[in-house]
């Protein structure tokens, strides 16, 4: 094993490829044990200001390295990052909580992502098209927008770090990068992992701190063109109606409230496996985490039963350990936030049919029992709103038509599912779905790093981190008109 040691007790900023100290601190948690990790830097206005000149000035040269190389240096990013997987899993599963095999999985994505990339670093492709006129050429080009920002979140430390940072560099951006204070040593991870791979000074710059100081002062300052943010529905509309205000682009990801249909033709052990994994995986700490189960009626309680028997052997505990299946809860807001919602759906009149309650470690970590509600109604609070834990609510109906309905019947758009043998229903299911990703006989996690990620209505604005349409994020387009 290798062993999980920090070259450092207290991180530091990431600006101009220096490491800069930074006065202010905050200890960084294990959420598995309560143990201190870290500290983490709260940096300020000025170091945003600091961060913005050098990613400026590195920027001008940054675009002008032919993007066949700036490729090259994801490419080295991804050697990197696949020699060192293992020691980054660890650290993923220390700070963050999630299992040892689910960190595993997104250092993976990570590193894929950076192949992926580095591929597209060769194909950024733009247009010759017909002339109206005669000696006339017409051509349009991908350009970069300039510096960027992009605010990550505690739940995919590495994964969507990477889809966001890797496009921004490869279409000749420099990079202002905030990363959750929750979950900082992926960031430090990465930006080493940077500088190792010999990408220029300036071009990205990590700047350790709060949403309220930190990410206000990237949306607020001028010289970023771009924001990028994954994390919460109300930090996301007010970064997006402050960037309104600037012409500043803004690319969001919001969370979801995502559904599994299970039909009565539905494969059930599939069914139940898929379920199991999207709703319960990483504790339910997914934009994309199954929350709501719509079942047919016919096959509504021996689906019951055999979920609450898979159920039986979630085993809980500290994710770095062999064999548990549910890790700990991120920290004691997040937990308190789960326990407001059993309430809540105590109050509205679901059932429980199991866990519901607080798991007790023997230690100072975060637990929540894998928690199923049955009888829930479409429009009750915990078939609405987002819990980010491991609580999943079934709502029984009577028709596929009714199943789509209330699968749309939601704020949000990220995620969804159907189970079924029905070729037909697959094909009215894909098309009927008001989701950014749907999957058909699979849960609704596990998204891929070669399509877009991304939602509909309150889940996003449109854009889409990963897939080729994340270049369209991080780049202008130029037409260009050559008269000979
Ligand atoms: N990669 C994740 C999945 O598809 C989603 C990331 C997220 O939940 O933010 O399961």
């Amino acid at each position: 094993m290798t062993a999980l040691t920090l070259e450092t007790d207290v991180l530091q900023n990431f600006i101009d490829g220096k490491w800069v100290d930074v006065e202010n601190t905050t200890a960084v948690t294990n959420p598995a044990n309560g143990e201190r990790i870290v500290q983490v830097p709260l940096s300020n206005r000025y170091h945003v200001e600091e961060a913005v000149k050098a990613a400026k000035k590195a920027q001008k040269n940054w675009a002008l390295v032919p993007a066949p190389q700036r490729a090259e240096v994801l490419y080295r990013v991804g050697m990197i990052m696949k020699d060192k997987k293992e020691r980054l899993s660890r650290l993923l599963t220390m700070e963050n909580g999630k299992v040892l095999e689910e960190a595993r999985g997104e250092v993976q994505e990570g590193i894929d992502m950076a192949f992926y990339m580095a591929g597209e670093g060769r194909r950024l492709f733009g247009q010759t098209t017909p002339a109206e006129l005669k000696d006339k050429f017409a051509m349009s080009q991908r350009c970069p927008v300039g510096v960027v920002g992009i605010i990550t979140p505690w739940n995919f430390p590495i994964a969507i770090a990477t889809w966001k940072s890797f496009p921004a560099i490869v279409a000749g951006n420099a990079v202002i990068w905030k990363p959750a204070t929750e979950t900082p040593i992926m960031a430090y991870e990465l930006a080493k992992i940077f500088e190792e791979a010999g990408l220029p000074n300036g071009v990205i710059n990590v700047v350790f701190g709060k949403g309220s100081e930190v990410g206000d002062s990237m949306v607020q300052n001028e010289d970023i063109r771009v924001i990028s943010f994954t994390g919460s529905n109300d930090t996301g509309r007010n970064i997006a109606s402050d960037c309104g205000k600037q012409l500043k682009k803004v690319s969001l990801e919001m969370g979801g409230k995502n559904a599994v249909i299970v039909m009565d033709d539905a494969d059930l052990d599939l069914a139940v496996e898929g379920i199991l994994w999207s709703a319960f995986g990483t504790s339910g700490q997914r934009c994309t985490a199954c929350s709501r189960v719509i079942v047919h009626h016919k096959v509504k309680k021996i689906l019951e039963e055999r979920l609450l028997a898979a159920m039986d052997h979630l085993t809980i505990g500290n994710g770095l350990e062999e064999g548990i299946k549910v890790g700990p809860i991120i920290n004691e807001a997040g937990l308190n936030k789960i326990k407001k919602y059993i309430e809540v759906g105590k109050q509205e009149g679901a059932t429980l049919l199991a866990g519901g309650s607080e798991w007790e470690s023997n230690n100072q970590g975060y637990y929540f029992t894998p928690t199923l509600f049955t009888d829930a109604k479409p429009d009750m609070r915990i078939a609405q709103e987002e819990i980010f834990g491991p609580v999943v609510s079934l709502i029984e109906v009577s028709s596929f038509e009714e199943a789509i309905e209330v699968n749309n019947q939601v704020t949000y758009g990220l995620s969804s599912s159907i189970f079924t043998r029905d070729i037909n229903r697959v094909f009215k299911a894909q098309r009927d779905l008001d989701t950014g990703i749907v999957y058909v006989n699979a849960g609704t996690t596990g998204a891929e790093i070669h399509l877009p990620f991304g939602g509909t209505k309150g889940t996003g604005n449109g854009h889409r981190d990963s897939g080729v349409q994340a270049l369209d994020v991080f780049t202008e387009w130029k037409a260009i008109y050559v008269d000979y």
